[in-house]
């Protein structure tokens, strides 16, 4: 037990004196209501729930200035009231302890278990949530976020009960807090209870949020019901009787239950049908509750038999259930004095299922989505009532059931209670194009719920999800690989595309600068107007065009300056090939450049044909080898070896890597040198030429040297191979060569 602050040693847990305590006195009659319909439950750690909330909530107020404890004893209350279990009992005794003390979820794991636990951890994070920025009402992403958000559907009605006692105690507040929440309910709370099917608890909810929300129209309603009160109450009791003698003497057993209607749906009848209050005459209305289905159908006789129907108001909900698994036959007849009322007939399972929460309303009004979406959802409340029909006990029926209401959608939220719904599986990278493109393109990582997780990951419903920006960042292609949304997707490859034509010009620059050095043009002394002039030439607008053109591989350099100083550079001088210079990057594919023993146009980047890819001098790598691109500053795309160590150096800057793959066309070959270690014995030259060209390998140059610190030769030589396999084949038949100690390839 806990000590008391008054009486530390205290061993009786129900001390006299402390009956005189009112919270003490509802605590008292909550076990006394729960021992009525649980007379077996232990209710010791519901004792012990209620004497942990005390101690800790002591002190506190509410706004009426009762002590803040009577609040969570009046949830626990409620909650009883719809006949649920000790775990949302405690729950509810507990569920404002985490948001409003110093206690913790492990605490309340330690004293009362995992299920309490997460079940207050539940109630704390929805009501952390502010589902109701005033900037951003996303009413029905908020419902069903929250009925996602939830694992254990005891979350939601503790919440449920949490916001009926706020709601009945509401007229302490100032006016706006007020509205607030009024707002909230009607707009939030009362539609998840008509989707759980608890009608009992929307009505309430929805009539005492009308009642602040639209007090004149609630005031006007409320004085014609009761200025009528006592002519309607003659009028069902009367009513009530011939129904309960006609019926019987058919030999139907029924519960009839004559009722006004509550306000609030009066008022939406108004506003629905554009009438003013004295035109809605069936305020009342009739229900007969009875035993079997034939039963409904043989009472429906028996009205209709005694008063006249009117057309087009029966309607037979039995046959044909609503989407929504709600049955029921509704007519609407003229009474004796030609007053009209509505009648409503249903078996008591069909009553329970409407009124407790079972069957859930919330298609026939609500429903928006495709037939597949809602079939689940069906299922799951089919499965819903089955439970409750196989499972006598209420709690255990409570604790198997998980809520997965729209299992093709996650729900998140931004630090700041915005909700972001996305699709199942989408990443912290959906994430940020869903609040903003630039968010999304400048993200460089991701905290959920406080943590950081790679950008891959998954997110899960009731996330937290901070998004960490960086200005100059860029999106990376690799994001492609796993983004959910189109809307993601989309940007990415259009900014790729934007990063891709920044770097063209560049390289086009560069490009037009290099060709104009080496033959002869002075591109200092072109105007701006000329570059234009040429521009337009090639049909393209602007100087940066022309850049990107030239970056792309669409023109030479040379047809370019061609056009900028004709009397420098001819267009048609036949191209001279020029030896391969790793800083002097060739277009890939540009007409008129050389393709051949130094092409580059043999590697291509996958994806994007036209960027400019050269090998790297480092590794230069050849046909058939695992390459990898490198975008560098300005000089196009490196093309490394996979093994090429300093690839391992320039991959810290993942964002710069690309794909490439060789392309089809196996004409060119690659110069690749090679030094041979030989035993320095005459004859040892020609065994290597003749092992080369019986391969019909071209060499392109060759030196033999003599090793003064060993007893050894070095024969260096340039060959040209097309692939891979020619040179491993190559490099095996050297070194079966007698006197051929190894053969080793130079990467520069
Ligand atoms: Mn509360």
């Amino acid at each position: 037990m806990f000590p008391e602050s008054t009486s530390p040693s205290d061993s009786d847990p129900v001390p006299i004196a402390r009956l005189a305590d009112p919270v003490e006195q509802l605590y008292q009659e909550l076990e006394a209501k729960i021992r009525e319909y649980r007379p077996k439950d232990d209710l010791t750690a519901l004792e012990k729930a209620f004497r942990f909330a005390s101690k800790y909530h002591e002190g506190q107020l509410r706004s009426s200035g009762e002590p803040y404890m009577a609040h969570p004893v009046m949830v626990a209350h409620i909650l009883a009231d719809m006949r649920m279990d000790v775990v949302a009992m405690e729950t509810g005794l507990l569920h404002d302890v985490v948001e409003d003390t110093s206690v913790t979820v492990e605490q309340v794991r330690k004293e009362f278990g995992p299920e309490v636990a997460r079940c207050v951890d539940g109630v704390t994070k929805l009501s952390k949530l502010d589902v109701f920025s005033a900037e951003d009402r996303q009413a029905e992403s908020v419902r069903k976020m929250l009925l996602a958000m939830v694992e254990d559907i005891r979350v939601i009605l503790v919440k449920l009960a949490d916001r009926i006692h706020n709601m009945r105690t509401l007229g302490y507040l100032s006016p706006e807090r007020r509205e607030r929440i009024a707002r909230e309910t009607i707009e939030i709370y009362a539609p998840i209870a008509h989707r759980l099917g608890m009608g009992k608890v929307r009505g309430e909810l929805e009539d005492l949020a009308f009642q602040h929300l639209e007090p004149d129209a609630y005031e006007e309603i409320m004085g014609a019901i009761e200025s009528k009160r006592h002519s309607n109450e003659e009028f069902l009791v009367e009513i009530r009787q011939t129904v309960e003698s006609e019926l019987r003497r058919e030999g139907i057993p029924a519960r009839i239950d004559g009722r006004v209607k509550r306000p609030y749906s009066v008022f939406q009848k108004l506003r629905r049908q554009k009438i003013s209050l004295d035109q809605v005459y069936d305020l009342m209305a009739l229900r007969i509750l009875t035993d079997s289905v034939k039963n409904c159908y043989a009472a429906l006789g028996v009205i209709h038999n005694k008063w006249r129907p009117i057309p087009g108001r029966i309607k037979d909900f039995i046959a044909i259930p609503r989407p929504n698994l709600y049955q029921s036959l509704h007519t609407s007849v003229v009474g004796p004095h030609g007053q009209t009322f509505e009648v409503q007939i249903r078996t008591e399972e069909m009553h329970r299922i409407a009124e407790e929460g079972i069957a859930a309303h919330w298609k026939y009004k609500e429903g928006r989505k495709g037939p597949a979406a809602d079939d689940q959802r069906i299922a799951w409340l089919r499965h819903l009532v089955e439970w409750q029909r196989d499972v006598q006990d209420p709690g255990e029926f409570m604790s198997t059931l998980k809520v997965d209401l729209y299992p093709e959608e996650v729900y998140t939220f931004t630090p700041r209670g915005k909700v972001i719904v996305l699709p199942r599986d989408a990443t912290p990278i959906d994430f940020a194009y869903a609040i903003h493109s630039d968010v999304g393109s400048t993200c460089v990582g991701a905290k959920v719920n406080s943590r950081i997780v790679p950008l891959r990951s998954t997110l899960k419903n009731g996330d937290i999800v901070e998004i960490m920006t960086q200005a100059s960042h860029e999106p990376s292609k690799d994001w492609l690989a796993f983004v959910k949304t189109s809307r993601a997707r989309n940007k990415i490859k259009h900014l790729i595309n934007a990063g891709e034509r920044v770097k063209a010009i560049e390289i086009g620059q560069k490009y037009l600068e290099k060709e104009a050095r080496r033959l002869g043009v002075q591109l200092s002394k072109v105007t701006k107007a000329d570059m234009e002039r040429v521009s337009a030439e090639y049909g393209l607008s602007k100087m940066e065009d022309l850049h990107a053109a030239l970056g792309y591989g669409k023109f030479s350099a040379r047809q370019v300056l061609a056009k900028i100083a004709p009397g420098v550079v001819k267009e048609e001088e036949p191209e001279i090939p020029r030896p391969y210079v790793a800083e002097a990057p060739t277009p890939a594919g540009a007409p008129g450049t050389a393709r051949g023993k130094d092409g580059d146009g043999v590697i291509k980047v996958r994806g994007v044909d036209d960027l400019m890819v050269y090998r790297a001098k480092c590794c230069n790598p050849i046909r058939g080898e695992a390459i990898v691109g490198y975008v560098t500053r300005g000089k196009g795309v490196a093309v490394h070896s996979k093994a090429c160590p300093n690839v391992q150096n320039l991959m810290y800057d993942v964002e710069r890597k690309i794909e490439v793959e060789w392309a089809r066309a196996a004409e060119d070959s690659f110069p690749v040198r090679i030094i041979v270690h030989t035993d320095d014995r005459p004859g040892m030259l020609n065994q290597l030429t003749s092992v080369l060209s019986a391969e019909n390998t071209n060499i392109r140059s060759l030196e033999a040297k003599t090793e003064t610190d060993h007893d050894g030769g070095v024969v260096e030589m340039t060959v040209d191979v097309r692939d891979k396999k020619q040179l491993e084949k190559l490099v095996a038949t050297m070194r079966r060569i007698s006197g051929v100690r190894d053969v080793e390839r130079l990467f520069h």
